[in-house]
């Protein structure tokens, strides 16, 4: 089993109502491969940094089954920052500060150890970098999957709209499916969506689950109810690694493994946040995600009779 991982590698800095992170590593192919590499391994890593970024964060990568022939560091640049505040309800943030630094002038090359992957996680960066991407892969991989942001539809919308004709799924959160669609119910959103180009769409909707969209059918998975969210930074990308990292595992497209992929993801998604930064998905256990899978078992299990 073969999976690439794009995404940034970075620094972030956090506030929440209840506290505040110094300068601490993120960014999403980070969170991406802590998460699927639980279930997936080698992961094949593309994403740039700068002088700055600690060797001892890319050895665990290393120890965790991470690739990092595709991940450029650039001597004489910073990496790429970061900075956001969580509103009171830690579902929704206003970013302070984006510096792109290395990111600004990355342009990925897709070594050749990397060629005949089956599956292509697209996390959240530059739309162009993520086409760069594609193009550069001498087969299709079996499974395109795209993350991106609000970010991105406001500098780079041309190129997002090209590379969302390219990948089979979009994975967004509610307020950014309204903002690419200009629709504010869901549905008509994710319609508009899958006619841009991908198959499949995830709507993320924070505390409130996710939702997966394909032609007719609709799936929903909750989130699970946590009594502390520490840090909800991530808890995006967290998602996708444990989606995109099942998907690898059992090599299966459906719908009906995807329904069961968007459980995961949300599993994983509920580690994240219990910890600021990648603290959490550093420490867990198979034994963890499995007492977890359980919990959302019986979260949405329920007998009803029809009257
Ligand atoms: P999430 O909370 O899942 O949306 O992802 C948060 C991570 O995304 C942080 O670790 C940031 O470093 C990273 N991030 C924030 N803004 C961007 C951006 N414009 N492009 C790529 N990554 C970003």
């Amino acid at each position: 089993m073969s999976l690439i991982v794009v995404g940034t590698m970075a620094f972030d800095a956090i506030e929440t109502p209840f506290g505040k992170s110094d300068r601490i590593i993120g960014g999403a192919a980070t969170y991406i491969a802590w998460s699927a590499s639980n279930f997936c391994r080698p992961i094949k890593q593309i994403s740039v940094v700068g002088y700055d970024f600690p060797q001892e964060e890319m050895d665990q990568l290393t120890n965790r089954g991470v690739q990092l022939e595709g991940v450029q560091i650039k001597k004489d640049e910073k990496s790429f920052f970061w900075s956001g505040r969580y509103h009171m309800d830690m579902n929704t943030r206003d970013t302070l500060e984006t510096q792109l630094n290395a990111l600004a002038t990355f342009e990925p090359v897709v070594p050749d150890s990397y060629q005949d992957c089956e599956f292509l996680m697209l996390g959240n960066l530059v739309p162009a970098v993520q086409l760069s991407v594609i193009d550069q892969l001498k087969n299709r991989p079996k499974l395109v999957v795209m993350d991106t942001m609000n970010f991105w539809m406001e500098t780079a919308l041309e190129d997002l709209k090209k590379v969302l004709k390219k990948v089979d799924v979009l994975m967004v959160n509610d307020s950014e499916a309204r903002e690419l669609s200009h629709e504010f119910s869901l549905v008509k959103a994710a319609r508009k969506i899958m006619s841009m180009g991908p198959k499949f769409l995830i709507i993320k909707k924070g505390e409130h689950g996710a939702l997966l969209f394909h032609e007719d059918q609709v799936f929903f998975a909750p989130a699970l109810p946590l009594e502390d969210v520490f840090d909800p930074t991530g808890a995006g990308d967290t998602f996708a690694g444990g989606f995109i990292g099942h998907i690898a595992h059992t090599k299966d497209i459906s719908f009906e493994n995807m329904k069961t992929a968007i459980i995961i993801g949300s599993a994983m998604a509920s580690f994240c946040v219990e910890k600021f930064g990648t603290e959490r998905l550093k420490e867990i256990k198979k034994d963890d995600i499995d007492k977890r899978l359980i919990q959302f078992r019986e979260l949405v299990n329920f007998d009803i009779e029809l009257v």
